[in-house]
Formats: C-alpha cells, sequence, structure tokens
C-alpha cells in the first residue's frame, strides 16, 4: 500500500490464519480432514491467499459458496478440492467437471439435472449430497414425516448415472448457541443424519466417503460430531465468542486514520441528523472511515474505536466515508494516527452488538475500496 494513501485498511495476518488452522488440526482425531470455509472472499480475508496459505498448510479442502468464487480460485492456482456449498445451474455442468469442482446436491430434481447434462458430456461430475436436518435452507428434506421420502429420493440419487458421490453433509442451526434447547436441537439435527446416512447405505449399499457436518460451533463444542471432515469458517479467522475457549487469535485488524481535529464549544451539534450534542468544550476527530468502508451506520453514537493513549468514543452519524471521534481525554492522538476500529485491542463482539448483528457480518461488510495489506 503507498504510504501517501494511508486512509482505511485491513491488515490481515496469514500467521495467525496458520496458528489458528494448526490449532484446530490438533484437535481433530486421526484421519479426519480439513476443509477450509473461503466463500464470501474468506469472510473478507481475502480468498486466494487464505487458499495458498491452507493448500501448503497441508488442509484437504475448501468450500465457497458458488461457481465465480471457485473459479477465482483455480484462477489463481490453487489445486486442491473445492466444494461449492450453494446452487449452480446444471448448463454449467461442463465448466465444474472442467475445473475439477465438487458440486453439492441438495434435492433429487437436481441430482438428475447433473446427471443428464453430465452423462451428455459423457464426463462425471463429483458432488456432495446436502441433507436438510432441520437448518430448514438447501437439502434433502429428512426430518420428521419425511425421513421415508428423504431416504428414497436419496436412494435414488446415488444410482444415477455420471455422478460420483464422494460426500454427504449437514449443517447445523444453533451448534454455536448456548443452553440445553440449542444442544438438543444439534443432537438430533446429528442423530437424523447419521440414521439417513445408516439407511441410505444400507438400502443401495452405496458408501460416503466424506461425511462431514461440524461447523465453527460444532468444532468447538461437539467434537463428537467430527466425522470424516470439519468445515469450519469464522473459526479459522479467530471470531467469534467460541474462539476464545481455544487461544485461537482474530486475523483481520481494521485500522483508519485521523483526517482533522478541530475544537467545538459546548452545545455543538455533530454530523447528519445532529444526533449529538458536544456537552464540554470537545476535541473532536474525524475519522477516514465510514459505512461503505464497512463500518455500520446503526453503531452511530454506541461504540468506541482504540486510538493512541486509550478508547474514542465515536459521535454523531457515521457518514459514508467519514465519522467522528471524542479525543479529548486522548491528546496523544494526532492528526494522521492511527485508529483501530476493529481487531485484537478493539473486540469486534463491541461493534456486532451495538449493530445488531454478529461478526460474520463485519466481517464481509469490509468493503472493496479497503485495502488489504498481508503480514507474513
Ligand atoms: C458458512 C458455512 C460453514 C461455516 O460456518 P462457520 O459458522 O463460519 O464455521 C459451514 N458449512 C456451511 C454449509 C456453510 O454455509
Amino acid at each position: 500500500m503507498n504510504d501517501l494513501q494511508k486512509r482505511t485498511w485491513a491488515e490481515i495476518s496469514l500467521p495467525n490464519i496458520r496458528h489458528n488452522y494448526e490449532a484446530i488440526r490438533a484437535r481433530l482425531p486421526e484421519g479426519c480432514r480439513f476443509l477450509g470455509v473461503v466463500k464470501a472472499d474468506a469472510y473478507g480475508h481475502g480468498a486466494v491467499q487464505v487458499s495458498r496459505l491452507l493448500e501448503s498448510a497441508g488442509a484437504d479442502y475448501l468450500a465457497v459458496s458458488c461457481l465465480d468464487e471457485a473459479l477465482e480460485l483455480r484462477e489463481h492456482g490453487i489445486t486442491m478440492p473445492i466444494l461449492i456449498l450453494g446452487h449452480t445451474p446444471p448448463e454449467y455442468t461442463e465448466t465444474l467437471i472442467d475445473n475439477h469442482i465438487t458440486q453439492t446436491i441438495s434435492a433429487l430434481a437436481k441430482a438428475k439435472a447433473y446427471s443428464e447434462a453430465a452423462g451428455a458430456l459423457g464426463k462425471t461430475l463429483k458432488t456432495h449430497i446436502k441433507l436438510d436436518t432441520g437448518m430448514s435452507r438447501l437439502g434433502y428434506l429428512c426430518s420428521g414425516d419425511y425421513f421415508e421420502t428423504g431416504v428414497e429420493n436419496l436412494c435414488r440419487s446415488v444410482v444415477l448415472p455420471n455422478l460420483e458421490m464422494e460426500g454427504i453433509y449437514t449443517h447445523f442451526a444453533v451448534s454455536d448457541e448456548p443452553g440445553e434447547d440449542c444442544e438438543a436441537y444439534t443432537r438430533a439435527q446429528f442423530k437424523l443424519f447419521t440414521d439417513v446416512i445408516d439407511a441410505v447405505e444400507a438400502r443401495s449399499g452405496c458408501h460416503f466417503a466424506i461425511r462431514h457436518c461440524a461447523n465453527t460451533g460444532a468444532v468447538v463444542s461437539y467434537p463428537e460430531m467430527m466425522l470424516d471432515m470439519v468445515r469450519p469458517g469464522l473459526l479459522l479467522y479467530g471470531y467469534g465468542d467460541v474462539s476464545g475457549k481455544l487461544d485461537l487469535r482474530p486475523c483481520m485488524r481494521l485500522v483508519t486514520t485521523i483526517s482533522t481535529i478541530k475544537y467545538y464549544e459546548p452545545g455543538t451539534t455533530v454530523s447528519y441528523g445532529r444526533r449529538f450534542t458536544t456537552q464540554r468544550r470537545t476535541r473532536m476527530g474525524v475519522l477516514a472511515a465510514g459505512y461503505a468502508d464497512g463500518l455500520p451506520r446503526l453503531c452511530s453514537n454506541k461504540v468506541s474505536f482504540a486510538a493512541k493513549g486509550g478508547f474514542a468514543p465515536q459521535r454523531g452519524s457515521i457518514c459514508m466515508d467519514m465519522c467522528m471521534v471524542d479525543l479529548t481525554d486522548l491528546p496523544e492522538a494526532s492528526v494522521g494516527s492511527e485508529v483501530e476500529l476493529f481487531g485484537p485491542v478493539n473486540d469486534i463482539n463491541k461493534l456486532s452488538d451495538a449493530a445488531q448483528t454478529i461478526p460474520y457480518e463485519l466481517l464481509c461488510a469490509v468493503s472493496k475500496r479497503v485495502p488489504r495489506v498481508y503480514a507474513e
């Protein structure tokens, strides 16, 4: 990054990602594979850089949400297996096959469409089956009264030609939330998952080499559910309540700079909507970061950021490209000095709580105009 352009940037620590990868890996049972979730530009950390690191560190699989994300990795020389978690229109079957990309299949009708498309090409598509065990999103429905039809549809899917059914997976709804209800729900999802697999394998004689369901929450709280592969996302990046339990390190530090500092008399209103009024003579700094950089406007007047010498309360509505902070009690903070919006010093959870959201959303919200700076 050009120093002259120092405005707002995201420092990404590749050593911390490697540390987190190795710390998670050390918890896995013998033979359990590691899939790193790198969708949404690796939760804002840079999918290509993170994937290169995971490939060199010995991870087994990557997961993305869509074909474009998978192709970006292939175009940048990533050769390890990639699973697409979302839907890909069957007309792209040839692109999937030619790029060695594994496609999720979430319903019998889609299995038939991919099978036909692959058959017409005389090729085979590698796939993982997705079961809906209680997330009510993508996947073969198999809960409650749907158990029989679910198993039947799966048995019909696994015998279709030109599909290689390498794996089968499901996704948990509340594995990262505390409480008896959440634990019971997660255990019921897991039991249904393994019951369906047992029924399909017994009835069709097929065998799924890779059964996986452990996302971040399950890797931390339900190690008995790791099966043949784990599938963490947030955990790898060291964020979330559960990351602390494993001594993982946050990998992104969002930093901005102070553009200018001015003194206002008591009773001065600040920013759009005049939603803050100074109560004292105030030394107010203007930060070069706003909601277009990924700072949620809902945080306005509710958070503080880490400046030189301490925390600076944010004042007034957060604008598109700027926001104001009270530096009266932080005389060391000066024009050009750095302010950590979130990172090791300023916990991202304070911001996500203020914005009524979760750390995931803040990481993904760090926008394109924020350069990523990689620490090796
Ligand atoms: C996003 C996603 C994950 C990773 O979730 P984390 O909570 O970040 O670990 C795993 N599996 C699927 C299907 C996902 O969509």
